[in-house]
């Protein structure tokens, strides 16, 4: 069956991390999202991102879509069947709304990760060391992009504490075992 691996937590807990491993271990493709936001040193068009202009991200059809500061993000019909094609099982990074959304457009077929780690404070050197701003590691780790677990969605959620690498991977290849038997 087909599903969509849905990964959300805040800045720097590790899911881009998470997605890689999933995409090299198990030929998981990742649905990409697309973003008006410049490209990064390192990043690729249609490769990390669909960078998108303001006049072409309007004409995509979207699950969600949201602003984050002045750029916005967002995943699309389109990019999930694209995903679909390759595999049966896919992943994407989602906000919390996002969450919300998928869960509610496609039920079952959504299985949804919480990233995080133990302390805030993890986060904030996590992100210094990838060589963030510091001004947008601050807003990146309060209010809404903090992307803490809302109580009604602690019943789907599937968390995972990204303190150890090598255990969160045990913990994926036996989430991934059981996914491939559905
Ligand atoms: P996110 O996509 O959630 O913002 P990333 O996957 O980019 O997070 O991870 C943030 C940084 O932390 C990266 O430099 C990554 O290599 C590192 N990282 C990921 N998981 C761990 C871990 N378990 N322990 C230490 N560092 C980690």
């Amino acid at each position: 069956m087909k599903k969509i691996i849905l990964i959300a937590g805040p800045s720097g807990a590790g899911k881009t991390t998470i997605s890689d491993y999933l995409y090299e271990k198990y030929d998981i493709p990742r649905v990409l999202t697309h973003t008006t936001r410049p490209m990064r040193v390192g990043e690729k068009q249609n490769v990390s991102y669909h960078f998108e202009t303001d006049d072409s991200f309007k004409q995509l059809h979207f699950f969600e879509h949201v602003k984050y500061g002045s750029y916005q993000y967002g995943s699309s019909r389109e990019a999930l069947n694209l995903a679909w094609e390759k595999h049966d099982l896919v992943s994407l990074i989602v906000d919390i709304q996002g969450v919300y959304s998928y869960i509610k457009q496609l039920g079952d077929k959504v299985y949804f990760l919480y990233v995080t780690t133990s302390t805030k404070e993890e986060l904030k050197e996590r992100l210094l060391k990838r060589g963030d701003d510091p001004e947008k590691i601050k807003e990146r780790l309060s209010g809404n992009e903090l992307n803490l677990l809302p109580a009604d969605l602690k019943q789907y959620a599937h968390v995972i504490v990204n303190d150890n690498l090598n255990k969160t991977k045990e913990t994926l290849n036996s989430i991934i075992s059981r996914l491939e038997e559905d």
